[in-house]
């Protein structure tokens, strides 16, 4: 199994991927995954996606300073290159960009920066204030970073785990008409149900026990939405409720493109359409998100 190229400079990017792209024949296609590292099933499965995808296939490796808040787990956030480049051979990824946090903001933090507006305030946004901005500013550079020169189809590829980001990245990539195509890929759990992490790893045994109830209570919902009946909400919020180490901050089902409020009041409607159901609980002292779909 070959190793990726692992570049940290832009123009190393730049070069790597021009090389490879020379090397492909047709119209070829560009896939870039960007992420933080410490990865997991969960992420190879967006490279797999995003292999299947394109010609070629570079990953970002980047701990962005800029969404993380003051009180946040920046210097605590795990980083395993070793492990990651092993895990990426074996998906087939070209390139791994790991740049510093220098050379990707070589001016220090950015005064300019990408606004996430209303729907980057709401959900993981109230709790985690300036978290969008944050984001959506690295993943605009990323995105421009890794643009292809020349002819070439340029994919991202997101994943469902992280729902409002993916709206969000969606929504840029369309306001803003950046030359990309952005995929949704779908959440990769384990096998009891719990949605892969990187966070994962803080969690004690007993607080791991205690955080199925999250994607439990999920299913308890997309069970009713299969069958078209009203949704137990109150139901679904009592089940986390009596788990004690785990702090619910919201879980609320909202229309899947604005994650605006559903358009009728699906606790008492039997439910028809799509949604999503977005679920976010501190559990010890890990914070967990996790989501649904409904009606697909
Ligand atoms: P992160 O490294 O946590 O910033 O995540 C990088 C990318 O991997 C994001 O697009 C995430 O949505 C995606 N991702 C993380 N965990 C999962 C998962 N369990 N299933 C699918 N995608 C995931």
């Amino acid at each position: 199994m070959t190793r990726p190229q692992l570049v940290t400079t832009q123009a190393e990017l730049k070069d790597a991927t021009a090389g490879l792209l020379a090397g492909a024949s047709g119209r070829p296609s560009v896939g870039l995954v960007l992420t933080m590292g410490a990865l997991h099933a969960g992420h190879a499965a967006l490279v797999r996606a995003a292999r299947e995808a394109s010609d070629v296939v570079v990953v970002s490796i980047f701990v962005n300073p800029l969404q993380f808040g003051e009180a946040e787990d920046l210097d605590r956030y795990p980083r395993t290159l070793e492990a990651d480049l092993d895990l990426l051979a074996e998906c087939g990824a070209d390139v791994v960009f790991a740049p510093s946090v220098e050379e990707v903001y070589p001016n220090g933090a950015p005064g300019i920066r990408i606004t996430a507006g209303d729907l980057g305030a709401k959900f993981e946004g109230a709790s985690r204030p300036g978290h969008f901005d944050g984001a959506l500013t690295v993943v605009a550079k990323l995105l421009h970073l890794g643009l292809p020169v020349g002819a070439a189809d340029y994919r991202t590829f997101f994943g469902q785990k992280d729902a409002q980001q993916l709206v969000l990245v969606k929504r840029m990539v369309a306001d803003l008409n950046f030359p990309v195509q952005v995929v949704g890929v779908p959440i990769v759990r384990d096998d009891d149900g719990l949605a892969l992490s990187s966070r994962n790893r803080f969690l004690s045994e007993a607080e791991r026990d205690a955080a199925l109830v999250l994607s439990r209570s999920l299913e308890y919902l997309r069970r009713q939405a299969d069958r078209h009946e009203a949704l137990d909400v109150d139901g679904a919020l009592a089940m986390i409720d009596s788990v004690p180490l785990v702090q619910l901050d919201y879980l609320e089902v909202v229309d899947p493109n604005t994650l605006e409020p559903l358009a009728f009041n699906c606790r008492e409607t039997p439910f028809t359409g799509e949604a999503l159901a977005l679920v976010a609980a501190k559990v010890g002292p890990v914070r967990l998100i996790d989501n649904v779909q409904l009606g697909y």
